[in-house]
């Protein structure tokens, strides 16, 4: 029966005073009456704008019909056909810029558009707690696909090429596999069992998945093009970038990346049970405005910060980060500085960091991203007293790993040019995606990237076989 509703069926969510003190998740998502009652709000529409939104082209209203019909293990069946990592997904996806922007419930005046990605969690969720294991598919090719990089493009591009009969093996880094999804989203956002639990998923497909590998130095690039039939670099672009104003090596100073990668893969938020500590201030500064940014302060908060503040040189209209998380920032006590912009830290006498001197901004033109474009106000200055500072102005392609790649061309800001229909590299029989050739961008363009490299590669091995 079709619900009516202008909202979308709401989400019953943890107190933040609750929640600031601990690494759960904020809700446990929807019961199986509140996700029936929100797929009765799609109008299953003939054209599916939703799906048009979707960089990996789920097809939306197949599973949103089964959930409304009760039928979990079709809504399941039809969602894993086009998404392996729908878990995932379901979390973190930017909905409001992708699928749901596009929904035709969303166009009608004063309404919500359908709950896409909290039903997509929903089906997933169920699906592991019911119990899932996908059939090992059959090898029915003979060529050898390596994979550089367990990020969301390295893990759909090999579970595409599983999928269809290729025998593929991806090359890890780290000890753990993910990308970002381990060592970046906090686990408040991104259980990590829910990522350990889909990349299993990936690896029934008998995927092998070697960590602690780094592709470049354990193993040089020129081997691995020797003994695999191609190659998928997806890299990502992890390397931190600073705002390098005066006062930036002071201890109590952190890039984003890193502070997140020592809360995540390295556990720091269960120090002393894990080995790696991490020393947080009592009053914390976070400089920028995307995920990132809004991760580092929630996770600051949740190891025990008594203030944090946001210093985001923009406003709220321009913010970049999900809509979702500034609130749940907000909620939680985050505090937010608006058209501010740090152009020093202060020490103290031991080469600490004691504050930030902040440089207040206005608007003007808006630049290349169409966003106005923030510019100081000669004079017009604070200084805000804090004990450490955490930059999340952006990441970079990382030289140090690329170089290992050398005969691959990369643009001037370093990250791989490739033939934008097929995503090959200048180097026949290697491709690359995800952050490594866009830049810094999401979950499932990385993922979208993996599915146009699968069949790119696919394509290649029947010119070459
Ligand atoms: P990555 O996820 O970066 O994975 C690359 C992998 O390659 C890494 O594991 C790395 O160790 C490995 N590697 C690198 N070099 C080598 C080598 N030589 N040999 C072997 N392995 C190698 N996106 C969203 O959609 N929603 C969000 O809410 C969101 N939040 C984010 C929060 C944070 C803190 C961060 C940092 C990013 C966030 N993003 C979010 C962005 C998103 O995570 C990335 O766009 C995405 O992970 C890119 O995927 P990728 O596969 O290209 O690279
Ligand atoms: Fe929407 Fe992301 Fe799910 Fe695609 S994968 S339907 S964009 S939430
Ligand atoms: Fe349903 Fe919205 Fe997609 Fe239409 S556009 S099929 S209402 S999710």
């Amino acid at each position: 029966m079709l619900n009516r509703s202008k909202q979308k069926t709401k989400l019953i969510e943890r107190a933040p005073e609750e929640r600031r003190k601990d690494f759960l998740e904020v809700n446990d998502g929807y019961s199986l009456t509140e996700a029936v009652s929100e797929a009765d709000r799609c109008l299953q529409c003939r054209n599916a704008p939703c799906i048009q939104g979707c960089p990996v082209a789920i097809d939306i209203p197949g599973f949103i019909k089964a959930i409304q019909e009760k039928d979990l293990e079709r809504s399941w069946e039809i969602l894993y056909a086009t998404n392996r990592l729908p878990a995932i997904c379901g979390r973190v996806c930017p909905q409001e810029k992708q699928c749901e922007e596009r929904c035709t419930v969303g166009k009608i005046k004063n309404s919500e558009p359908v709950a896409i990605g909290r039903l997509e969690r929903f089906t997933a969720d169920w699906k592991r707690k019911a119990g899932f294991s996908p059939a090992p598919v059959e090898l029915t090719h003979t060529e050898r696909i390596a994979v550089v990089g367990s990020g969301p493009a390295g893990l759909t591009v090999a579970a595409e090429l599983a999928q269809n009969g290729y025998a593929v093996e991806v090359f890890e880094a780290l000890h753990e596999p993910g990308g970002v999804l381990t060592y970046g989203i906090p686990e408040f956002r991104l259980p990590k069992e829910i990522v350990r639990a889909e990349i299993e998923g990936i690896r029934k497909l008998d995927v092998v998945l070697r960590t602690d590998f780094i592709v470049g130095k354990t193993i040089f690039f020129e081997e691995i093009r020797k003994r695999y039939q191609a190659i998928f670099l997806g890299i990502g672009a992890g390397a931190p970038k600073f705002m390098n104003v005066p006062g930036t090596n002071l201890n109590g100073v952190f890039s984003a990346s890193e502070f997140l990668t020592r809360v995540n893969l390295m556990k720091a938020f269960r120090f002393p049970h894990a080995d790696t500590p991490i020393t947080i201030g009592k009053n914390v500064i976070v400089v920028g405005g995307g995920n990132v940014a809004m991760d580092a302060a929630r996770s600051a908060l949740r190891l025990g910060a008594q203030t944090v503040k946001i210093v985001y040189r923009r406003t709220e209209t321009e913010l970049p980060a999900r809509w979702e998380e500034y609130h749940h920032a907000m909620e939680e006590g985050v505090e937010f500085l608006w058209l501010s912009n740090p152009i020093a830290y202060l020490p103290d006498s031991d080469s600490r960091v004691k504050g930030a001197r902040i440089q207040k901004m206005g608007l003007g033109e808006p630049d290349a991203s169409g966003r106005r474009k923030p510019v100081p106000l000669p004079g017009v200055e604070e200084t805000l007293e804090c004990d450490c500072v955490i930059e999340a102005i952006g990441q970079s392609a990382h030289r140090i790993l690329s170089e290992g790649f050398k005969e691959v061309r990369l643009n001037r800001w370093g990250y791989i040019e490739v033939d934008p229909e097929t995503l090959m590299t200048s180097v026949p029989g290697v491709f690359a995606g995800g952050d490594i050739v866009t830049g810094a961008a999401t979950v499932i363009e990385a993922m979208g990237a993996g599915k146009t490299a699968a069949k790119g590669i696919m394509n290649y091995l029947r010119t070459i076989g």
